[in-house]
């Protein structure tokens, strides 16, 4: 009689110890909002490391994982692992004429749109769009050099962010590396000499590389491109950073004293360059993508490779692009996120530093970053918070990133677009509510 009535209890105590289910354990957590076989995979995890209660940690971790919108307070305003240049391009992902010529209704073509106003916008004969600033440079040297040589000078044989390394890019694309004069100093006389020796009718092209990301001082020297055009073989210019023009026409105060030196698409072309590449999402503001542009036999050639078929971007891109390029044909840097936050005034940064009413209101200096004009600093108004608090930032519902000087987190205002101040104002609140004492 008492083993009857115990039989259920025991089965019952046995389930207690037991862990429970996956699937009961995923429904468990089903508020994160995950897809159900991502909440499973969390659930299965928990219980294989003996601690099922971590099952909702583990899907939130996922779901933090997922791409989603933060605010850059970082003064970083080309934030590499923030996506680079903010745009503010809205669009339909439906049909568009991407390889469609509404006059005659027959195919056209995908550069059509974007690149031929990008073209226009830096004063060159043809344009191409690719995948980013590498694949340009990689398309250019495939196109048009494999299997002769390039000349490069020593002092230009960079690396970028990403091991993106200029030798090792010059191999890949089939080219023949010929290193020209010294890491710091390389003369026209070192090209020549080049061009003169055994190499010299090997030379398809001089590739010229903007040292984006760090400097070179004291005893240095290196060729202009006006010198290296006259040289005869074709002269790409690798800029870097896509800026067009260094007369800025789309900004109303003309260039900014930190553009100083860098390199322009429309100058680079004018003093001779035949081609000049650049990336989409660094001082050009727009999304990730590689512009090569110059002469239209040139960018015809880049064109026609097998590689430019593995490389062409998609309709998403191309759209931002054309947006991005369309603002500056109308000289209207005001559209361009990166060019509006380039140029705000100290006088209207404070102004949003006050109206946030926390924090105390501090100098500071943001950078262009992404590898752009190095040791620069823009002079910057933020709000200085007691301590490091940049965890419980990045824990808003629209994660704020944050720096931390000294002992204090700093919250730059020239990378926070002024809409999301409010958001800004949320999460400061909350971050110190939480670590009030
Ligand atoms: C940034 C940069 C690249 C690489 O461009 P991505 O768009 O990052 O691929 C190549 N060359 C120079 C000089 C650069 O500054």
């Amino acid at each position: 009689m008492a083993s009857r009535g115990d039989e259920p209890l025991a089965r019952a105590m046995d389930r207690a110890r037991r862990p429970p289910s996956v699937d009961t354990l995923a429904r468990s957590i089903k508020d994160v909002g995950l897809p159900h076989p991502l909440l499973v995979e969390a659930a299965r995890a928990a219980i294989g490391a003996g601690d099922p209660g971590s099952a909702r940690d583990r899907a939130l971790r996922t779901a933090s994982e997922l791409l989603r919108p933060v605010v850059n307070a970082t003064g970083v305003m080309l934030h590499t692992n923030l996506g680079r240049a903010p745009i503010g391009v809205q669009q339909e992902a439906g049909y568009t004429n991407l390889e469609l010529d509404l006059s005659t209704g027959r195919r056209g073509s995908r550069h059509n749109h974007a690149a031929t106003l990008l073209a226009a916008a830096c004063g060159a004969e043809a344009a191409l769009v690719v995948n980013n600033g590498a694949a340009a440079v990689m398309l250019v040297l495939a196109a048009l050099a494999a299997g002769r040589a390039v000349a490069v000078s020593r002092g230009e044989l960079v690396e970028i962010g990403g091991g993106f390394r200029i030798p090792d890019v010059l191999a890949g694309s089939g080219a023949e590396l010929v290193e020209v004069g010294t890491t710091n100093r390389t003369r026209v006389s070192d090209y020549r000499a080049v061009l003169s020796g055994e190499l010299g009718d090997e030379l398809a092209l001089i590739l010229k590389v903007h040292q984006s990301n760090y400097k070179v001082v004291g005893f240095t020297e290196s060729v202009p491109v006006s010198v290296l055009a006259r040289l005869g073989p074709p002269v790409v210019f690798d800029i870097g950073s896509g800026l067009l023009d260094a007369g800025t026409p789309w900004l109303s105060e003309g260039p900014p004293a930190w553009l100083q030196g860098e390199p322009a698409a429309r100058q680079a072309l004018e003093q001779g360059a035949a081609l000049v590449t650049f990336s989409g999402d660094k001082l050009l503001g727009g999304p990730q993508a590689g512009v090569i542009a110059g002469q239209s036999d040139l960018v015809a050639q880049c064109a026609a490779h097998p590689l430019s078929r593995a490389l062409r971007p998609g309709r998403l891109v191309l759209g931002a692009l054309q947006e991005t390029a369309l603002a500056y044909l109308r000289r209207d840097g005001d559209a361009i996120p990166f060019w509006r936050m380039a140029t705000a005034s100290l006088a209207d940064l404070r102004r949003r530093a006050e109206a946030l009413g926390a924090g105390e209101v501090v100098e500071c200096r943001s950078v262009p970053g992404g590898g752009s004009i190095p040791g620069l600093e823009i002079p910057s108004i933020g709000v200085a918070l007691r301590g490091d608090v940049t965890e419980h930032l990045r824990r808003a519902p629209v994660p704020v990133i944050a720096r931390v000087s000294g002992h204090r987190t700093i919250i730059d205002l020239r990378t926070v677009s002024p809409a999301d101040d409010g958001l800004v104002a949320l999460a400061i609140e909350a971050a110190t509510e939480s670590t009030a004492p």
